[in-house]
C-alpha cells in the first residue's frame, strides 16, 4: 500500500549520527535532543536510536513528552524536561522520575511540593540565563535560587543533577556573547559549586558548540539537528552526518497542458509551452511551506523541478516539461541528497529560514515509516 506522502525515517541514520557526534565531542555524554516529535523525526523510535547509538540521557521540552518516553516504555534512562509552566502535574513529573529544568521559584516550589507528597526528591538541572535572556535564572537571581534549591536538597526533596545553561548564538562562528555566556556559565557554575551544589552533570552545548567549541563540552553534551543528521553550521559543511529524514510523495495525476496555461491559486505559474504537469499529494496541510511556491525543489523523473505555481494545503503541481512520469511514480521532496534531491538545507536556504523548522514542520498527516534501527521501537 502506498501512502500520498510519507517520511522515510532512516533509524540507523540517527543512531550513526549519535555515534559521529559522541567521537566528535571527546568523551562528554550525550542528552539527545528529541523535543517536538523528534524535530518531526518520531519521539519514541528516534530516542530509542540515539539510546542505541550511545546517547545515555534524553531531552524534551514538555512534560507530556516525557510522559510519553516515560509511558512507551523508555525507563532507566534520565530524561530532561526544559520548559514547565505553572500548575502542570509535578507530581507524576517525580512519580515517572523525570527531570526538569528550573530557571525560577516558582517551579522549585510546586516541585518541592510534589516531591513531599511522593515521598521521593523531584530530580532538577538548575539553569542559568548566561546571556540568551530565556529560559533560566539571570546571574543576579542565581543565588538566591540555589541557595533554595540546595536547602531543598538537605531537606531531602530535590536531587541538584544538573547546572546547565543554553547559548543563543553558538551557530554563528565567533559571535562575541558565546565567549561571555561561557565565561558566564563557568562563573555561575563556580558560585553554585561553592555554595555546595554537586551536580552529577554540567551542561551548555547545543549541537553548534559541541562540534566546534571545545570549550564548552562539560560534562554533557544536547545535540538536536545534529542528531537528525543536519548540520548546524552550514558553511562548516556536514560534519560527517547523515540526514535521517527522506520526505516523498506519490504522484496523483499526470496531465498534459498547452502553453499559457496558469496553474494552481492566483495563476503564479503559467506554462509557458505545451507540457506535462503532474500533481504532487502534498501541501501546507503536510507541512510544505506555502512560501516555497515557485521556488523550492524537488527531484521527479531525475530531475530537480522547481514547485510550479502555489503550495495548496493538500498538494502542489510541477511542470515536468516533456519528460514522463505516471501516476504513482515517487517523487522525492528532500533527503539527504544522494540521490540528486535537495536537501531539508536546501529548502531552509531558499526560504531563508533553518533545516530545523523544514524537519519539525512535517506534519501528522504525513506517517512516517521507519527503516533501521533498533529491534525494539
Ligand atoms: C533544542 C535544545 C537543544 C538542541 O539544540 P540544537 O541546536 O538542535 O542542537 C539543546 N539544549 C536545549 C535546552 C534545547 O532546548
Amino acid at each position: 500500500m502506498s501512502d500520498p506522502a510519507q517520511a522515510r525515517i532512516d533509524l540507523d541514520a540517527i543512531s550513526g549520527n549519535i555515534a559521529v557526534i559522541r567521537e566528535q565531542a571527546g568523551g562528554a555524554e550525550v542528552m539527545a535532543m528529541v523535543k517536538a516529535e523528534a524535530y518531526g523525526h518520531g519521539l519514541v523510535p528516534a530516542a530509542r536510536a540515539a539510546l542505541a547509538g550511545g546517547a545515555t540521557w534524553l531531552g524534551v521540552a514538555k512534560l507530556d513528552e516525557g510522559l510519553r518516553l516515560r509511558d512507551a516504555g523508555v525507563r532507566g534512562v534520565p530524561v530532561m524536561v526544559g520548559l514547565g509552566v505553572p500548575g502542570e502535574d509535578y507530581a507524576r513529573a517525580v512519580a515517572e522520575r523525570l527531570d526538569m529544568a528550573v530557571g525560577a521559584r516558582w517551579l522549585l516550589d510546586e516541585l518541592t511540593a510534589a516531591a513531599e507528597s511522593a515521598g521521593r526528591p523531584a530530580r532538577i538541572h538548575l539553569k542559568a540565563d548566561t546571556g540568551m535572556s530565556r529560559g533560566g535564572a539571570t546571574p543576579e537571581d542565581w543565588p538566591s535560587l540555589v541557595d533554595a534549591a540546595l536547602a531543598a536538597e538537605a531537606a531531602g526533596l530535590v536531587d541538584v543533577v544538573g547546572l546547565m545553561s543554553h547559548f543563543a548564538c553558538s551557530d554563528e562562528l565567533d559571535h562575541p556573547s558565546v565567549a561571555r555566556q561561557l565565561a558566564t556559565f563557568t562563573d555561575m557554575v563556580e558560585a553554585a559549586e561553592k555554595a555546595g551544589a554537586r551536580p552529577e552533570v554540567r551542561h551548555l552545548a547545543n549541537s553548534a558548540a559541541a562540534l566546534t567549541l571545545p570549550d564548552s563540552r562539560f560534562d554533557l553534551i544536547r545535540p538536536g539537528i545534529a542528531t537528525y543528521g543536519l548540520t548546524p553550521v552550514p558553511s562548516l559543511g556536514s560534519f560527517g552526518l547523515r540526514p535521517a529524514m527522506t520526505l516523498t510523495a506519490s504522484t496523483a495525476l499526470v496531465k498534459r497542458v498547452p502553453a499559457g496555461s496558469g496553474v494552481s491559486y492566483g495563476h503564479t505559474y503559467v506554462t509557458d509551452r505545451e507540457t506535462t504537469l503532474a500533481v504532487v499529494p502534498a501541501g501546507y496541510g503536510d507541512g510544505i511551506p506555502r512560501h516555497g511556491s515557485n521556488v523550492i525543489d524537488v527531484l521527479a523523473a531525475g530531475k530537480r523541478r522547481t514547485i510550479a505555481g502555489r503550495v495548496c494545503m493538500d498538494q502542489f503541481v510541477i511542470d515536468l516539461g516533456d519528460d514522463a512520469l505516471a501516476a504513482g511514480d515517487e517523487v522525492v521532496l528532500f533527503g539527504p541528497g544522494d540521490r540528486g534531491e535537495p536537501t531539508a538545507q536546501d529548502w531552509a536556504d531558499a526560504l531563508d529560514t533553518i533545516s530545523y523548522e523544514i524537519v519539525t514542520r512535517i506534519g501528522v498527516r504525513v506517517p512516517r515509516v521507519y527503516e533501521g534501527g533498533p529491534d525494539l521501537r
